[in-house]
């Protein structure tokens, strides 16, 4: 483990960004309460309550093509109460912008839906293991029946380049720019109504979540992506985060990933060890911004960029603590466990988590007694937490 880490964003400064944050303050860019917001004829954009994942909605005669599916089971059942608002035609199509839980998490509750998705995808939900096949399977008990027996990538259509769908007269583009770390984000693109779902890389006023192990891409791959959407010139442009933007949102990312990069690659000329780095930088230029919590990985990852690194290799250790939840913030997705042993261990719940016990992550609270599975990777630094495979609670 790598232990220089802990300091700058440790539970403390987590807790209190996410209590801000529960609080409604400057942190917190969309509302308390998802909005679903007309675009243009038929188009619809969900915009995720407190800065959760977006998604976007488009009714033909032929069925609904939904780009991604909400962040938790409770927003997933809100966004198919809104398209029931709008329309009657059932949800045949479910594109996935990015692979991701808060974006792909919600796709059992669609089922039998087509989900469509980038070739890189697709070999991800194809090799899906067993408790991950479960917990998709479990998620949403309302919909036992319509996945008996299914399997994620029973439902899969993927592509490789570009795909358009044309529905009831209506084009959708599908784009993909290729890159050897692009991990298949794929933006969504209406040319009739200069409306753009801007997937992974329309960030707005939110920290971009990039990675050293590339999972999300490099800031190389963001300013690619940028770049083909930059010339399509959109109208509106529904981020996977945060509130609606326009195409100077797009070019906002643009410079920030330029400065981001500059910062870096001065404290490198500087001579100064990765470290001291990380310790180092920030983007506070960017006032108000959610997620400074992703600082140290963004740092790294373009650390690792400039040096000509490909991504880190992390390798995993299973384990296993039981304990009390001392707190549960992010509606669930963040929990501190104090171990029988009286450690601290910070856990994340992915979408794949599989949970006994409760219903769902929003259904947890500080108190309960828990046991917890969880991956704990070696020399990596876990900023956000210990990923969860397996969490029990005690009735
Ligand atoms: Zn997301």
């Amino acid at each position: 483990m790598r232990k220089t880490w802990l300091g700058k964003n440790g539970v403390a400064g987590l807790g209190l960004l996410a209590m801000l944050a529960w609080c409604g303050s400057a942190f917190a860019i969309t509302g308390d309460k998802a909005e679903f917001v007309k675009l243009a004829d038929d188009v619809y954009a969900y915009v995720g309550k407190r800065n959760d994942a977006n998604a976007m909605v488009i009714v033909t005669n032929q069925g609904v093509v939904l780009v991604d599916t909400g962040n938790s089971q409770p927003d997933t059942r809100d966004i198919g109460e809104k398209i029931k608002s709008v329309t009657d035609k059932p949800v045949r199509w479910v594109v996935i912008t990015q692979y991701h839980g808060d974006h792909f998490g919600g796709s059992p509750y669609f089922m039998p839906a087509t989900v469509i998705v980038h070739d890189k995808v697709a070999k991800e939900i194809a090799s899906m293991k067993p408790y991950q096949i479960k917990s998709w399977r479990k998620r949403f008990p309302e919909r036992s029946a319509a996945l008996e027996g299914l399997a994620p990538i029973d439902m899969v259509m993927s592509f490789p380049d570009r795909m358009t769908l044309n529905l009831g007269g209506k084009r959708i583009e599908l784009i993909y720019v290729e890159d050897t770390y692009n991990s298949g984000d794929v933006a969504v693109w209406l040319p009739d109504s200069g409306v753009m779902h801007g997937s992974f890389a329309a960030y707005k006023d939110r920290h971009p979540d990039i990675r050293p192990d590339y999972s999300h891409g490099t800031t190389v791959t963001m300013l690619k992506q940028l770049e083909a959407l930059l010339a399509l010139k959109p109208r509106v442009v529904v981020p996977s985060h945060g509130p609606l933007s326009t195409v100077s949102d797009l070019q906002v990312m643009v410079d920030y990933i330029l400065l981001a990069r500059q910062k870096v690659r001065l404290m490198m000329a500087k001579g100064m060890a990765l470290p001291d780095v990380i310790r180092n930088f920030h983007m506070n230029e960017f006032k108000d911004w959610d997620r400074a919590t992703h600082f140290d990985w963004m740092a790294e990852t373009i650390h690792r960029e400039l040096s000509g690194q490909g991504p880190i290799i992390v390798t995993v250790k299973e384990l296993n603590s039981s304990g009390e939840l001392t707190g549960v913030i992010e509606a669930g997705r963040n929990l501190t466990l104090k171990t029988a042993e009286g450690k601290d261990v910070r856990l994340r719940v992915t979408s794949d988590t599989n949970i006994e016990g409760a219903a769902d992550r929003t259904q947890l609270r500080t108190g309960m007694k828990v046991q917890a599975l969880y991956k704990e990777p070696e020399d990596f630094n876990p900023a956000l937490g210990y990923d969860v495979i397996e969490l029990t609670v005690a009735r």
